[in-house]
């Protein structure tokens, strides 16, 4: 295996000039063994992720929008000493298309010193990202595209899965 790669700049650069070639890497990946690919994503995500230390990074509290349950909101609400209804109005935004709820900040609220500060209660969302340990993989390209950008983790385990099936 490369050296990791752990310059933000350059992965945000990177999935700018690859991003015709991370697709069609996609269309490949779709004529794989799902549970062959499954097997070695999570193999990759294990080895890499624990070569990767996210408190010297944090880019995903500062870029991105995590979705918030109901829980998380009476959580954040608490904290905030407002209610709900106000936590959603002042801290939330909508995808009626998902159905889902995020917050509405980046960085988030909750990132501070390059730490969360609710680690604890951290959303589901949070804890989970960026979810390379899940299963059908191949079911969530798109989003580890997006993602390819902004997370160390998911750069180099899409590129060391491009070297394993020698895709150009
Ligand atoms: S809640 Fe915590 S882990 Fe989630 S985005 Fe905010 S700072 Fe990051
Ligand atoms: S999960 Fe990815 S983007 Fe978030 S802190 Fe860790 S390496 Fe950085």
């Amino acid at each position: 295996m490369k050296p990791l790669e752990l310059d933000l700049q350059k992965i945000k650069l990177e999935g700018e000039v690859k991003e015709d070639q991370n697709y069609r890497f996609r269309s490949f990946l779709k004529g794989v063994s799902e549970n062959k690919l499954d097997k070695q994503v999570h193999r990759l995500y294990e080895d890499i992720s624990g070569r990767i230390d996210c408190t010297a990074c944090g880019n995903c509290c500062t870029t991105m929008y995590p979705s918030v349950s109901r829980k998380d909101i009476k959580f954040m609400a608490q904290l905030e000493n407002e209610s709900e209804k106000t936590f959603i109005e002042k801290f939330t935004k909508e995808d009626t298309s998902e159905k889902l709820r995020y917050l509405n900040q980046t960085p988030c609220r909750y990132f501070s010193d390059c730490k969360c500060t609710i680690y604890e209660n951290r959303p589901k969302d949070c804890r989970s990202f960026p979810h390379l340990h899940k299963s059908l993989f191949v079911s969530r390209l798109y989003s580890v595209i997006n993602n390819y950008s902004i997370c160390p983790i998911v750069y180099n385990v899409f590129e060391e899965l491009k070297r394993i099936y020698r895709f150009r």
